[in-house]
């Protein structure tokens, strides 16, 4: 179909720090992607948290900080890692899960938090509910139409499954209604509890039929309705450029024991390219992710071809029918 969509391309000079502060969460989603095996069950404390943001810090790069858990507003010193990240200059974000603990819109403000972003699989519980955990709709959006009315910038992470993307076009009047400015559609991983628990028949995954038949359309239409629109490019075009975020942006995917991956799908396994030990930055030796972001092959991504082969097919010659990219470069559609 014809889409208004516009590739992102990678920013140089730009740094992503997508920052874990804790692991722990109330809910207990299907496709939670946290993996405690890997990432700890530390909670950081604010010295730390403050000392590793430090570590990020680069006045010459515009630098946007995301900070994610666990669920993040269960970290009673959230608000004060929200004003060390502004005071270092960064644009901040805050990814919960609804439930906003420990008073986050009263502790900070629209000043300091850039966007407050809501994850939210379904347009209501019905759909929403089985994904998430009962009740979790009803908390979500009522926390939704509260920080609107506090003035803070929303947004809301919508992650398409085998489950859900039938009733995607469904949220689009919800958002306007809430009044929510940016829908971020991102598609399932298999990592984390995903790569284990796998629903039906046809699991967690959409086909590239059904991804590319309904989210460009309704992105558009969130954008007819005022929304600014970003999803993943997925499947590249025959004449677009493959092109790894490992090697040509930076990205940082922090955990709180220590652990910094460059790449969010290799997260499931002990190739983090870096590592903070006695909080200084350091990079690691041997077989890291970094290795494998050289790698030039047909099917695009390296990581999604060892970790996600199912996600790719062939035709009769044995060339892929598409090629994946990056799991980082998105589209978006700006509002109408
Ligand atoms: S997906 Fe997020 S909200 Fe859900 S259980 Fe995992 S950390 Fe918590
Ligand atoms: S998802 Fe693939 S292309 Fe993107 S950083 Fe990871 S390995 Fe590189």
């Amino acid at each position: 179909m014809n889409s208004n969509a516009r590739t992102v391309g990678f920013q140089a000079g730009e740094r992503n720090i997508f920052f874990h502060i804790l692991t722990a969460c109330n809910l207990s989603c299907r496709h939670c992607y946290i993996n405690t095996g890997q990432h700890g069950t530390t909670t950081l404390a604010r010295k730390t948290i403050e000392k590793w943001l430090e570590l990020f810090a680069d006045p010459g790069k515009k630098s946007n900080v995301i900070f994610l858990g666990g669920e993040p507003t269960m970290h009673p010193d959230l608000s004060h890692g929200i004003a060390k990240a502004k005071e270092l200059g960064m644009a901040v974000t805050v990814d919960s899960n609804g439930y906003l603990f420990n008073d986050l819109l009263e502790k900070t403000s629209p000043d300091l938090l850039d966007y407050l972003s809501f994850s939210l699989d379904g347009p209501d519980a019905l759909v929403n509910d089985p994904i998430r955990g009962e009740g979790v709709f009803d908390v979500c959006t009522t926390n939704m139409r509260k920080a609107v009315q506090m003035k803070y910038n929303v947004s809301v992470i919508y992650t398409v499954s085998n489950l859900n993307i039938d009733h995607l076009h469904r949220m689009i009047p919800l958002l306007a209604e809430i009044g929510v400015k940016r829908f971020f559609i991102q598609v399932i991983g298999l990592r984390g509890h995903s790569a284990q628990d796998s629903p039906g028949d046809q699991g967690w995954q959409v086909s590239p039929e059904q991804w590319l038949d309904i989210v460009p359309r309704v992105a558009n239409s969130a954008a007819e309705a005022g929304i600014h629109v970003t999803f993943p490019k997925v499947f590249l075009e025959k004449d677009e450029a493959f092109e790894c975020a490992g090697v040509v942006t930076e990205n940082f995917f922090i955990f709180p024991n220590g652990r910094v991956y460059r790449c969010p799908l290799c997260e499931d396994h002990p190739i983090h390219a870096l590592e903070i030990k006695d909080d200084a930055l350091v990079h690691r030796a041997g077989l890291t992710e970094d290795n494998f972001f050289q790698l030039n092959i047909a099917e695009g991504c390296v990581m999604n071809k060892l970790l996600q082969p199912d996600t790719i097919s062939y035709d009769k010659d044995g060339k892929p029918n598409h090629r994946i990219s990056c799991c980082l470069l998105k589209q978006e559609i700006l509002p109408v």
